[in-house]
């Protein structure tokens, strides 16, 4: 199953209807940028996604386009939804929200508020929920649930390794058990507060790192003895501006940071490049922290969700069209997501002990 991807743009009352047209169905859309001196140049795109959401709620994104992936987190399948686009675009919105409204939460307080209502509906489901929470900035990896910043690891006591069925992990990361939604929100924000306090210490730019919130779930039957546990995980990542660099934009170490930001995204685009052209047998995931922290999610066991988010300006458009152009590369990333179950290792202490108590008796006859 390709990578799933929508579109959403941000609301504006300047919205350039001449040169973006969303079509009847909610799926296509055609951008057409004024004539370039150069005649032989492209002017006008229509892409098809699984989704083009104008002037869509909150609520509206999270029905139509996350709820099925969650559902299936619940059923273990691994998920990820993934935010990119230009700065200022909505990705931190779409992915967070805003706290002005409880109808402005994002993809994360809804995506908990699923998971554990779900729970809670279903008393005979024993589940082990864990949160983690990530910043890769520069390409080292930020523990943002580490006590704090300052005091965090160094960024080399935290390390990408990829386990024997080729699925990856950050060997280091405090990954923090939640029993409600609430423990999680909790968990969540202050995160966010962490990741605040460093981006000042460190002058650095929020905007200028990809943040990826994880759940880990294991679920289980308390009725059944299937002997199975069902283990997944739910990525939740809100990406760096995407904007390419202009040279005279940034200087010093902020022009450090855009070309880290640059480079970690081309290698993302080579990587989707690499898994959409049929043929090519070498994916180039190991490039970037970023790229091999999303092995699972691009081309390999997972249901993934790309949310292109854009700007319906005049003044934006070539980005909006480099925006939309990768989101249409992605949309032809062949994805393979199964149920990853596991023996209960609880029950399979209890047969052998069982096991053993037959024997102990055996052997006293
Ligand atoms: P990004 O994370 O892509 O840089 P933000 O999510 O921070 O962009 O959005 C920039 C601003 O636009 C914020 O003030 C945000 O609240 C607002 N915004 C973005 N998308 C929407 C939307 N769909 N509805 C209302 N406000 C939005
Ligand atoms: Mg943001």
């Amino acid at each position: 199953m390709p990578i799933q991807v929508c579109v959403r743009t941000r609301p504006t009352a300047r919205f350039a209807d001449h040169a973006i047209q969303v079509h009847d169905d909610r799926k296509t859309l055609t951008v057409r940028l004024p004539k370039a001196d150069n005649p032989n140049a492209q002017d006008a795109w229509t892409w098809r996604f699984d989704g083009v959401l104008h002037n869509a709620s909150q609520e509206t994104l999270y029905h139509e386009q996350v709820a099925p992936l969650v559902a299936d987190v619940l059923r273990g399948v691994n998920g990820t939804v993934l935010c990119y686009g230009q700065t200022g675009a909505g990705k931190t919105f779409t992915q967070l929200g805003s706290t002005d409204h409880y109808h402005n939460r994002g993809v994360i307080p809804r995506a908990l508020a699923h998971l554990f209502s779900h729970l809670q509906e279903h008393p005979q489901l024993e589940a082990s929920v864990r949160a983690s929470y990530v910043e890769i900035h520069n390409d080292a990896l930020v523990d943002l649930l580490a006590a704090l910043p300052s005091e965090a690891p160094a960024a080399e006591a935290l390390h990408l390794f990829e386990d024997k069925a080729g699925a990856t992990h950050v060997k280091g990361l405090r990954c923090e058990e939640v029993r409600s939604e609430e423990e999680a929100l909790h968990l969540l924000f202050e995160g966010q507060n962490h990741r605040a306090v460093a981006h000042h210490q460190l002058n650095r730019h929020s905007t200028r790192g990809h943040s990826v919130f994880t759940l880990h779930l294991r679920v289980r039957s308390r009725v059944e003895s299937s002997g199975v546990v069902k283990v997944s995980k739910l990525h939740l990542v809100d990406l760096a501006g995407s904007e390419r660099l202009k040279k005279t934009d940034t200087m010093g170490e902020l022009r450090a940071e855009s070309m880290y930001i640059n480079r970690s995204l081309s290698y993302l685009e080579q990587v989707v490049v690499a898994l959409s052209s049929k043929g090519r047998a070498h994916t180039p995931y190991r490039q970037s922290k970023l790229t091999f922290l999303l092995k699972d999610s691009l081309g390999g066991n997972c249901k993934t969700l790309l949310i292109a988010n854009v700007y319906g300006e005049e003044q934006h458009l070539e980005e909006t069209v480099s925006t939309l152009q990768f989101a249409a590369r992605v949309r032809l990333v062949p994805n393979e997501a199964t149920v990853n179950q596991q023996e209960d290792p609880e029950l399979l202490l209890k047969k052998y002990a069982a096991q053993v108590a037959d024997l102990k008796r055996e052997l006293a006859m």
